[in-house]
């Protein structure tokens, strides 16, 4: 367990539960974020490093799988085989038994998941382990279960089916299985939440603990799916009994885990309003991580295949404002100039541990294996691996 030191903090200001590492550096083992990168990485200088990259890859041919998520950076996403959200990417893990090595450039609950999806001889390599997730570091195993101790005590655990998003550790993911959950995604989440719901009978009716990012539960709950603001609670795994009741717990259809994307976050109602004065006749289309305030002022609201689509499928002339990872709102601003795409916000809002992975990181890594050497190999400890499948496995039967 790791111990908050000490601070002089302002009054109302919490301390964070745990200890903030220097990207890249150190190791906290009940973070979901990883360690130091060990060996040297090339300067991020080297005018050889496309080549080197290229050649690298060439020489591993098909031992070598690179999956890229949609926020990441250009000079990584050129050399994906796939590019996807973390649906798409956990499907096509699960479907390339044959290559030896799955270069995962994402982040490390990505890389977790494509572990677990993947063969034994298959290595999973996250070019940098420092590439972690906020949002998954708000839920971690000690709270869940203690959450869990909470709810058996409310007498209500036996009708609860939890239901964790992606962005979750293995060991979350673990607990859902063993619980008999599923994981969902943005893309899935309305259909993950249906499936719950029919797993209680008319006398005993589910109720789902949806971890870990609060607002994606609210939005689909709410938006998708009729329930009201009312049906749902939130559990703060920082107050005793999740600071709530036992009347609240039992009354709750929803009970929400209070975690954020830090990302998707920082869109505000005041955002929209002020892209609707700035761009006339402007879309607003956002991600369902951002608050629920947000969602409703929007027009659109999806996962990030469903804005990839969106944006493609979209009039010559049309203007967009796109509440989302900056890396892929570049990268669709590039792929339609026939239409105005602008980034929901004023400031710039990347995914600071999405952006660890870079050009140097991949070159590193790939050129690691091409000597022989699989470097940053992410492993989940086999129960814990047992689970999380059950649970993936899950999702990827949903309807
Ligand atoms: S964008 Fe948000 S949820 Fe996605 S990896 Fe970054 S911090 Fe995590």
């Amino acid at each position: 367990m790791t111990t908050t030191p000490d601070l002089d903090l302002m009054p109302g200001v919490e301390a964070t539960p745990l200890a903030l590492l220097l990207l890249g550096r150190q190791s906290d083992p009940s973070s979901e974020r990883g360690v130091d990168c060990p060996g040297d990485l090339p300067a991020a200088s080297d005018p050889t490093l496309v080549a080197r990259a290229r050649a690298a890859k060439a020489a591993l041919g098909d031992r070598v799988f690179v999956l890229g998520h949609h926020y990441q950076r250009d000079e990584v996403i050129q050399f994906a085989d796939v590019t996807g959200d973390s649906f798409k990417l956990a499907q096509q893990a699960a479907a390339r038994p044959e290559a030896e090595f799955i270069v995962f450039c994402g982040v490390h609950f990505m890389a977790e998941s494509a572990d677990v999806l993947t063969g034994p001889d298959q290595a999973v390599v996250l070019p940098d382990l420092a590439a972690g997730c906020s949002m998954a570091d708000m839920a971690t195993f000690d709270q869940v279960e203690q959450c869990w101790d909470v709810l058996t005590a409310a007498g209500i655990a036996d009708t609860v089916v939890p239901v964790s998003y992606m962005n979750s550790s293995a060991a979350i993911k673990g607990f859902t299985g063993r619980h008999g959950g599923t994981i969902c995604t943005s893309s899935n989440a309305k259909r993950a939440l249906t499936w719950a719901f029919e797993q209680g009978t008319a006398g005993h009716p589910t109720k789902v603990l949806f971890l870990p990012d609060q607002h994606l539960g609210r939005n689909t709950a709410v938006r998708e799916m009729g329930l009201l603001l009312e049906d749902c609670v939130v559990y703060d795994p920082h107050k005793p009994g999740g600071g709530l009741t036992v009347e609240q717990l039992r009354a709750a259809t929803v009970i929400l885990w209070k975690g954020h994307c830090s990302v998707h976050g920082r869109f505000t109602v005041d955002s929209v309003r002020d892209v609707r004065g700035r761009v006339p006749g402007v879309n607003v289309l956002v991600h369902p991580e951002c608050t629920h305030d947000v969602v409703r002022a929007a027009d659109l609201v999806g996962s990030t295949e469903f804005i990839i689509s969106t944006l493609d499928a979209a009039e010559p002339g049309s203007a967009w404002a796109i509440g989302t990872e900056l890396n892929l709102v570049r990268r669709l601003a590039k792929s339609h100039p026939d239409k105005t795409v602008v980034f929901l916000d004023k400031t710039v809002c990347f995914c600071s541990t999405m952006n660890r992975i870079d050009l140097p990181h991949l070159v590193w890594s790939l050129e690691q294996l091409v000597e022989g050497v699989v470097p940053n190999r992410i492993e989940v400890e086999p129960e814990t691996a047992r689970w999380a499948k059950a649970a993936l496995e899950r999702m990827l039967a949903l309807p």
